[in-house]
């Protein structure tokens, strides 16, 4: 898969500290986007899911955000990556330009299976008449932070 960066000890990416995969590649390009360089997935450096997956486990204090780019845009090699990250034990936020109704909908399977390992999710694009620097973990006033543990739908059945 293709990734743009991963870091270490966050605390502005979600709740706690949190080891953070920023994945490359986006199909949103929204406006005021605040990583552009990573629209085009070929600016990432190819990393196997074991090299990511041994990268994240190198700190064992931290948890863990899917961000981009758009994470779900390798939905499959990440979802491989987000199964082996609760196999650890980490709690996972992860951001995404799509709404959780669409996730929810989406045709890839790949996408609803990553979904279905995710705790967190930060969901829909940037929208610059929206942003608001005043919120937490978030760009823009439409973006809702989802305990993905309380919405109804059995996000178990779309897995795999
Ligand atoms: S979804 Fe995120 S990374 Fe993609 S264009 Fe929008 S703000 Fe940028």
């Amino acid at each position: 898969m293709r990734v743009m960066n991963i870091i270490h000890d966050s605390v502005v990416d979600g709740e706690g500290l949190r080891t953070v995969i920023f994945f490359a590649g986006c199909p949103h390009f929204c406006p005021g986007c605040h990583n552009p360089a990573s629209w085009n997935i070929r600016n990432g450096i190819e990393m196997s899911v074991e090299e990511v997956v041994q990268e994240v486990a190198s700190n064992p204090l931290t948890d863990v955000t899917l961000s981009g780019g758009e994470p779900f845009f390798q939905a499959k090699e990440v979802a491989e990556v987000a199964k082996r990250l609760k196999d650890l034990g980490k709690h996972i936020w992860a951001y995404s330009g799509y709404t959780l109704e669409q996730l929810i909908d989406a045709e890839d399977v790949h996408q609803r299976e990553l979904l279905s390992y995710c705790d967190v999710l930060v969901d829909g694009p940037f929208i610059l008449a929206k942003k608001d620097l005043t919120l937490s973990f978030r760009g823009s006033s439409n973006q809702r932070i989802i305990d993905l543990h309380k919405i109804d739908v059995p996000l178990e059945k779309a897995s795999l």
